[in-house]
């Protein structure tokens, strides 16, 4: 059997089971944003890793070593914040091709540190080592978080309000366009620039932790699509979403104004959005709404509801009739 056959899930559903024997006091893990372990009687630890590879998750010619420094600590960033966590400290391992250029991966460190300034991360270690002729980057970012605010993908109820914290799709639309070769407007640079160097949501996670009425939270890296699955998949439940409602920037819009269809599909599926997903106790909603908005520059939006039926599944709306949608998410092993 080939991988492509079983996806990344399939892959990790075939081994997570034998693992979870091990886990022996408070520790929870694979398949939540970040790991979480006791930390001391007040905070729980948390952990996440995430790894990129050239040619895969970027192309040396289409990101600055600047903004690959930058996105690879902001990624992980971006699963601390999913949990409510303030992040503690990072650890990079980086595999390069001897002929690397020193002064190149100067500016990857550089990148690395502003984005480490900016969240107070210290970097404590890691591992650097000679790969064949790509650049392969593994980051680890812990975090912590006072215990029983962790906030998980298993907790959504039903009639929650399902909300996300900003525009969906920008970074696909600007992958987009570096990919199709489209030179960027006034307008439209943002689209790449939010692709390439993604801004994690550390202090909207961590006030969103806070606040009464939030259950759910996880951060969008694959596309709304696959991610809300996953809350209904641990929440044993069901969603409707308005596509209607799906918030989209100016910018978005503008690349593609006249398909549509194509500029849903990037903000239903294009991911590495870094945006969170969150649920929110109906009766909760217009005060955090209203709160949220006051506080941050980006809305809190409402896209759909969590339902008691139908389990596991997303019914997509548009102007209240059902729609389908040809593609769920991002799988990594696909074709
Ligand atoms: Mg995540």
């Amino acid at each position: 059997m080939k991988l492509s056959e079983i996806g990344e899930f399939g892959f990790i559903d075939r081994f997570s089971g034998k693992f979870s024997a091990l886990n022996k006091n408070e520790e929870y893990g694979i398949g939540d944003d970040c790991a979480i372990m006791s930390l001391d009687d007040q905070y729980n630890q948390i952990v996440t890793t995430d790894l990129l590879i050239e040619d895969i998750h970027f192309l040396r010619s289409a990101i600055t070593p600047f903004d690959l420094g930058y996105k690879a600590l902001a990624v992980n960033l971006s699963d601390i914040a999913a949990m409510g966590g303030t992040p503690t400290a990072s650890f990079l391992s980086i595999a390069l091709p001897a002929e690397t250029e020193v002064e190149y991966m100067d500016q990857v460190m550089e990148g690395y540190r502003s984005l480490s300034e900016k969240y107070q991360v210290p970097l404590l270690g890691g591992d650097t080592t000679k790969s064949p002729d790509k650049i392969v980057i593994n980051v680890c970012v812990t975090g912590k978080v006072k215990k029983g605010k962790e906030k998980l993908r298993s907790a959504a109820d039903n009639d929650d309000c399902i909300c996300v914290t900003g525009p969906l799709g920008d970074s696909a639309g600007g992958l987009k366009m570096l990919l199709d070769g489209i030179s960027p407007d006034e307008m439209t640079k943002n689209l790449i620039s939010w692709h390439n160097r993604p801004e994690p949501a550390i202090n909207e996670g961590i006030w969103l932790g806070n606040q009464k009425g939030v259950n759910a939270m996880m951060d969008i890296s694959d596309g709304i699509a696959s991610d809300l699955k996953h809350i209904l998949d641990m929440s044993g439940k069901g969603a409707i979403v308005h596509l209607e409602d799906i918030p989209l920037s100016p910018a978005l819009q503008s690349t593609l104004k006249n398909k549509e269809q194509d500029v849903l599909k990037l903000a239903l599926t294009g991911g590495e959005d870094y945006r969170l997903l969150v649920t929110v106790r109906n009766e909760d909603f217009e005060e955090l709404e209203k709160e949220y908005n006051h506080q941050f520059l980006t809305s809190l939006t409402r896209v759909g509801k969590i339902t008691a039926e139908n389990a596991g599944e997303i019914r997509w709306m548009k102007e209240n009739k059902p729609f389908t949608l040809d593609k769920e998410g991002f799988n990594h092993f696909s074709e």
